[in-house]
């Protein structure tokens, strides 16, 4: 399978195979024989090796960068950071690690220890937005715990995951870590059905969390899940709408070109400040280059694939015919190639209902519906009729107000003035509702992946 640059669309970045259900089976054949060794080398071990091979790939974080932007679309520095967070990821569980492992005595009177033992073969399926951090999210945990690790990666974004497997496999004893790739409807099923595979760690759409769910039931495979979101901003009355407020804002809306699970998707703007809410974002957006995400001068590159780009195009042309405002800005860095590539200018929608598909659906692109409210409690429950629950954000001058909206709104996270991720690696929440099913936040990543029984003397 050709895996191309979204940027220039005829040129071919690399291929990869497209594997068969037998070639997945062998794979698990081969992560279960090495489980045997794996599974008792101690926490210090593995910290070890893990720490090492963290600096393998600091040392290729150049080469690995290009080729993210090649395959993936984003801007240098987001693609950068994407893969040193990775990295540091490796260096804090390798840190948690021996302390970790530790039996916790939890009662004395008959003493009972809770143990950690690893699982298995476990399966990590990442989505092609941010292929790199989203794959490491689960293996190096997985793998630290002691369990041998098949990945399946996106199959328009494979090539660096790839990459990052061949750097690091020389630290590990052979198939603690392989990579499959191909059709996710084939090397991802096969995986979430085989009997073997002990855990599955899924971060993708909604709607394949649900089928892999459901084939995750025939062997009662324990879940990881982090799925969709379409998350909602509201702007109160008294909001503070600095540069800095804006640019955060437009920060959150328009990284990795939209293409973000925790990203603002819709925003509800008190009708009072509706008009210099939209006037300032429109400024902002005005600033954004469009372009090939090598360029230094880009800050938005192109959407990833074609299906994608397909699906947000045809979502602001079913804004126009419906007759919403469609407000578009933002310049492009290289009008005489842009049809080459997958390439967007960022829009604001004015108008759509609550109903309208741009409201409702996960449009994972450069673009934002604004609908006005007049009560609070209006926009909580217009905020909260959504399947999804991932983040939201409220912006306010007063922070109690905050904290009580935050209440009140469904979501995994909610942020105050802001709206993004949190900068510690070891603080995490996960989606509500539809938007997942987990608990990442630093030991309780490691407990994830391994099986906590009771020792009782
Ligand atoms: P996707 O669900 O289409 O694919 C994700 C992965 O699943 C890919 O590797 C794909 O090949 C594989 N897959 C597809 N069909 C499968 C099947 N039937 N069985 C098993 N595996 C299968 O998602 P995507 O389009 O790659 O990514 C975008 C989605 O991911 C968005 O919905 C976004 O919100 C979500 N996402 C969520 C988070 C989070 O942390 N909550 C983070 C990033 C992306």
């Amino acid at each position: 399978m050709n895996v191309i640059n979204p940027a220039r669309c005829s040129e071919v970045v690399g291929q990869v195979l497209l594997c068969s259900e037998a070639d997945v089976e062998k794979a698990i054949d081969s992560a279960q024989a090495a489980f045997k060794t794996w599974s008792v080398t101690t926490a210090e071990e593995r910290a070890s090796r893990l720490r090492d091979a963290a600096r393998s790939l600091r040392a290729a974080l150049p080469d690995l960068t290009t080729l993210f932007v090649r395959e993936n679309g984003k801007p240098l520095r987001e693609a950068e950071r994407d893969i040193q967070r990775s990295i540091e990821l490796m260096e804090i569980v390798a840190a948690d690690l021996p302390e970790w492992s530790k039996p916790v005595l939890i009662e004395k009177k008959q003493p009972v220890w809770a143990r950690k033992r690893p699982r298995g073969v476990t399966a990590v399926i990442s989505p092609w937005n941010s292929p790199v951090l989203l794959s490491f999210k689960r293996l190096v945990p997985a793998l630290a715990t002691g369990n041998t690790v098949v990945v399946k990666p996106a199959s328009y974004c494979p090539l660096t995951v790839m990459e990052c497997a061949r750097i690091m496999r020389p630290h590990f004893p052979p198939s603690v870590l392989s990579v499959v790739t191909g059709h996710g409807s084939v090397v991802g099923e096969t995986l979430a059905k085989d009997q073997r595979v002990r855990a599955i760690a899924f971060t993708g759409s909604t709607e394949t969390g649900r089928r892999i769910l459901e084939l995750a039931a025939g062997s009662v495979k324990k879940v990881f899940m982090e799925l969709g979101g379409n998350d909602p901003a509201l702007v109160l009355g008294d909001a503070i709408l600095d540069e800095q407020a804006i640019n955060r804002m437009t920060n959150s809306i328009l990284r990795a070109a939209g293409q973000v699970c925790i990203a603002i998707k819709r925003i509800y703007v008190h009708e009072s400040r509706s008009q210099e809410l939209v006037e300032k974002l429109e400024r902002s957006f005005d600033r954004i280059v469009v372009g090939d995400g090598l360029m230094p001068e880009t800050t938005m590159g192109p959407l990833n694939n074609k299906s994608q780009f397909d699906f947000v195009t045809g979502l602001l042309e079913q804004c126009r015919r419906k007759g919403l405002t469609v407000i578009t800005r933002g310049r492009k860095l290289a009008p005489e190639t842009w049809e080459q590539g997958f390439f967007m200018l960022p829009s604001i929608v004015l108008g759509a209902g609550d109903k309208d598909d741009i409201v409702r659906c996960e449009q994972f692109g450069p673009l934002v519906p604004i609908m006005p409210f007049k009560e609070e409690h209006e926009a909580i429950a217009r905020a909260n009729d959504s399947e999804y629950g991932l983040r939201a954000s409220v912006w306010t001058a007063r922070s109690e107000r905050a904290q009580e909206l935050a209440d009140r709104l469904e979501a995994g996270a909610v942020f105050h003035n802001n709206h993004g991720i949190f900068q510690d690696l070891h603080i995490e929440f996960p989606g509500i509702k539809q938007s997942g099913l987990s608990r990442e936040s630093r030991y309780a990543a490691l407990d994830h992946y391994a099986d906590i029984y009771g020792f009782a003397e």
